[in-house]
């Protein structure tokens, strides 16, 4: 096999395979994919818990969302979805309350019965004092949203878990991801036109992605730049650039996460398939309960698979990238040493070290197999 591989590609993640699918069923060349780890699917890999056989998504709870037309009827060639609509809660000093903050939020936290008019009146108050032309970090900015009452309850120590600092240390721009609503959707993901959870889970997906005979599929290889693959086009690298060279220029920061699996003999533990507790009296940021993820499934079994969730430091997992200019001007050094190479093409959120939700992935490596068509058709 090895002598006869077209195309080599590093990480069977969404940018992997649905670069192999479009190589083999498009362009019809070979090729091979290696994965470090045991199996398929990146961090999408889902599998059933045994002793429940409830699915669930290992490397944190993954709801595929988009509003990208050729990605949702790209992906819907490979897979069903269900019609779950993610809602996310906040349980805070033992009260639940929904996420992102809205007007339930805000009636039930102050104990008010606001209209949506009057809510925004009361959040502008609030916030008033906080306005600012030029914010220096997160807690400034968020601070300026949703003034500073709820700013305390629901994300300073959430977010101080998550990053493992204090939210002053963080720039700005990332309280641009929670929205602030003025009315009662609950729907997570409202501003996507499609969402849903894959009917046999994300494995399947990745299995349905890399059928063609043209692709082979190797686990537990660690490719580096000493692999003795020669493919005789290209090869299309996912993992990140540091490592590839040895760190020469320095370590890329990320963020961590590990997991603490539960069994609890409770059919239903939480009522919603993820809470955030934000209090530092907790060492996890949220529980996840991955059985309501499926509801098109009605599991029969009297016990509940539960997740927690804890951030940390550890090296060997990245999650998310700490994109600060320290660790952006390292990555522009290892992307200059990639620009030197011939045939060597990088991408996803490892190689790019940068956040992106699966349909921001499946769409770059769209874009990218083009790319690659009109290069070596
Ligand atoms: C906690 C968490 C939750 C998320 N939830 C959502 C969500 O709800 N919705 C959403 O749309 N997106 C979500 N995402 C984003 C989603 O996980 C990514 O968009 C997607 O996984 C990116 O795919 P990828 O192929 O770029 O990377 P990955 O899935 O990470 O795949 C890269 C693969 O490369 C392999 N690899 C790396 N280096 C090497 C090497 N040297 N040799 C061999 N193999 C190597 C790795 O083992 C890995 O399997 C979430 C991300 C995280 C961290």
């Amino acid at each position: 096999m090895k002598k006869n591989i077209d195309f080599l590609i590093v990480g069977a993640g969404f940018y992997g395979c649905v670069i192999a699918e479009r190589i083999a069923n498009v362009l019809k060349k070979n090729v091979l994919i290696l994965d470090k780890r045991d199996h398929i699917g990146g961090n999408c890999f889902s599998e059933k818990e045994p002793s429940t056989k409830i699915e669930y998504h290992k490397y944190g709870t993954h709801i595929f969302h988009t509003s990208n037309h050729k990605v949702w009827k790209y992906i819907n060639n490979f897979t069903k979805f269900n019609n779950y609509k993610h809602q996310v809660l906040s349980n805070y000093k033992n009260k639940i309350y929904q996420m992102p903050i809205n007007l339930e939020t805000i009636n039930s936290f102050y104990g008010k019965n606001f209209n949506p008019r009057d809510a925004e009146n009361f959040i502008k108050k609030k916030t008033k004092k906080f306005k600012k032309n030029n914010y220096l970090n997160f807690e400034d900015k968020a601070k300026s949203q949703i003034g500073e009452d709820l700013y305390e309850a629901f994300i300073k120590s959430y977010t101080t878990k998550q990053w493992g600092t204090n939210p002053k240390n963080l720039p700005s721009n990332i309280f641009n991801r929670l929205p602030l609503r003025f009315n009662y959707n609950e729907d997570y993901f409202n501003n996507c036109i499609w969402q849903g959870i894959p009917v046999d889970g994300y494995t399947k997906i990745f299995e349905n992605l890399i059928q063609n005979t043209r692709i082979k599929f190797d686990t537990l290889k660690e490719y580096n730049l000493e692999a003795d693959i020669k493919p005789k086009y290209a090869t299309i690298y996912t993992g990140p650039l540091d490592k590839l060279f040895n760190y020469k220029f320095g370590k890329l920061g990320w963020r961590s996460l590990s997991f603490k699996k539960k069994i609890v003999k409770q059919f239903d533990y939480q009522g919603n398939s993820v809470i955030n507790y934000p209090q530092l009296k907790y060492k996890f940021t949220r529980i996840h309960e991955p059985k309501h993820l499926h509801p098109e499934r009605n599991y029969s079994n009297k016990s509940s698979l539960i997740i927690e969730e804890y951030p940390n430091n550890n090296f060997k997992e990245p999650y998310y990238p700490i994109n600060d200019n320290y660790n952006r001007s390292i990555h522009r050094l290892y992307k200059q040493e990639i620009n030197k190479m011939k045939n060597f093409i990088i991408g996803g959120r490892l190689a790019d070290y940068a956040y992106y939700d699966m349909d921001m992935t499946i769409s770059a490596a769209l874009v990218k197999f083009e790319k690659i068509n009109r290069e070596f058709k």
